[in-house]
Parts: C-alpha cells; structure tokens; sequence
C-alpha cells in the first residue's frame, strides 16, 4: 500500500500502474524501460508542465479542431497511465482512437480492445476484426494502420512513439504530433509537435483547452498554427533540463 505522504507518491502510483499492466500482460517487456526512460525526463523537469509544453498543447488542440479525421495512437503504456482521459480528450476533440502496438500480437490487442470496451470506448480501432492496412505501401508491422482511422486520418497524436514508427508516419504528409518527455527523441525531433510532458498531465490538460479552443474562431486557431515553431519550441523545452539545484 503506498502512502499518499511519500515524496515520490505520484510517480510510484504511475509505476504501479504499469507494474499492474504488464501483469495483466498486454505490455511488451521493454514497456518498462521506456516508462522508467520517461520517469527519469520527469524527474528532472520537476514532474511539471512547462510553458513550451502548454504552447505546443494549445497548437495540437487547434490542429486537432481543424482536423476532418484526427486520430490518438494508443499503446499498452498510454493505455496503463491514462485510459479515461484519453477516452475523454476524444471525445471532446471530436478523435477517434486506435491501437497501435510496436510489438502487436493478437493476445496484446485483444486485451487492450477488452480495456477500452470495460472503461465505455466500444468504437476502438486497430482492434482484431478491424480492416487493417500498410502506410506508404510499407509492409512492416511498424506501418500497419486501420483503414478508418490512421491510415486515412489527416491528424495523428502518437504519445509515447518509437522512433522508427515515427520516421513512417512523418513520410506520410499527415500532421504528426507526439507527447514524449525526451525532447531529444527521434520520434521529438520528426514531428510537427512535439509535446515535452507527462502523458498524464498531457491528456486531461489538452481537454480543458479543447473545451476552451472549440469556440474560439476558425481565425485565431489558424494563426495559433502559424506562429509555431516546433525546432524552437523543442530547444526551449530543452533549455528547461538544465539542473538548477546543488548537491550539499
Ligand atoms: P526514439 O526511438 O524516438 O529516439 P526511444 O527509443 O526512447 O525514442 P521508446 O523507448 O520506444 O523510444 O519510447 C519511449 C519514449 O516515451 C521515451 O522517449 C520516453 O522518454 C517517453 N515516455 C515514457 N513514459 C512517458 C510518459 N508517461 N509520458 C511521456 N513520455 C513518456
């Protein structure tokens, strides 16, 4: 039992979460170490979100708003951490949701389609009896995508992607925007946004502005877009790593 008083409280909840999921096994066995990865990025930005992360949010929203058929990207560690939140983010920016698994096997989605349908999502795609098809004609794994959703979809949100993965969707011309903690990842450096945040902060954050955003005119959320810099905005969110505090 974890006392709510331990200073790393919500980072051991967090971690017990994906303790949880890999046990009830529809997580790769490297799913841990990219979660610890993330955990160690947090750590040294103060488990917190920045200004650079709060700018890029806003511009995902907007280009989510703009999008005909945006689509988040869900794996067994999104699915872990923030099931509900990303079932709310949807459908409150109007995105469908699809499994994508790095390492897919049957057993893995099947589970994953299960938790979906249990927390109230029945319309997952990338499911096992979805339509399943390949990106940019590439057939790999990596590339495979349901016909309805990011196979066709205009707007991707992929939070925790590897990089190879990343490198196919960037060659797709879709918009590709990533939630990762490390702003010198490949999939952080390849995409059109780069959101350098927690997951769990990430999501229910972006829902609030879309509730705010979706109001707001076609004008301004364009010109949100446009001011944008992802390279610079990655540099800034960098710049923030940088450890302030000295050992006594
Ligand atoms: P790349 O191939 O893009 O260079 P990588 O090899 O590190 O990156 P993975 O290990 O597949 O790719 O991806 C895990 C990424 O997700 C890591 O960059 C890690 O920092 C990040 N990450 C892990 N947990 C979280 C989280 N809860 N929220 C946001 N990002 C996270």
């Amino acid at each position: 039992m974890l006392s709510k008083s331990h200073p790393r409280y919500e980072s051991l909840v967090l971690r017990d979460k994906i303790v949880k999921a890999s046990k009830a096994g529809y997580l790769a066995d490297s799913a841990m170490i990219a979660h610890g990865r993330g955990e160690a990025f947090d750590y040294l930005l103060g488990e917190k979100t920045t200004l650079p992360a709060k700018r890029a949010m806003y511009v995902t929203v907007a280009i989510m708003i703009l999008s005909k058929n945006p689509v988040i990207s869900v794996n067994g560690n999104t699915t872990a951490l923030a099931i509900d939140e990303i079932i709310e983010f949807a459908n409150t920016i109007g995105a469908k949701i699809e499994i994508n698994l790095f390492y897919r096997t049957d057993e893995r989605v099947e589970k994953i389609t299960g938790l979906y349908h249990d927390h109230g999502y029945p319309e997952i795609l990338g499911s096992l009896d979805d339509e399943i098809t390949y990106i940019n004609e590439i057939k790999n794994p990596r590339a495979s995508a349901s016909k309805t959703g990011i196979y066709s979809a205009d707007t991707i949100l992929v939070p925790l992607e590897d990089g190879d993965r990343a490198e196919i969707l960037s060659q797709s011309g879709k918009n590709i925007i990533t939630i990762d903690l490390n702003p010198l990842s490949r999939t952080s450096k390849m995409s059109d946004v780069s959101i350098v945040d927690n997951v769990v902060r990430a999501i229910p954050f972006m829902t609030k502005i879309a509730d705010d955003l979706k109001s707001q005119d076609e004008k301004l959320l364009r010109e949100l877009i446009e001011d944008f810099d992802n390279d610079t905005n990655l540099k800034e969110s960098l710049e923030l790593f940088k450890i302030k505090e000295d050992i006594k």
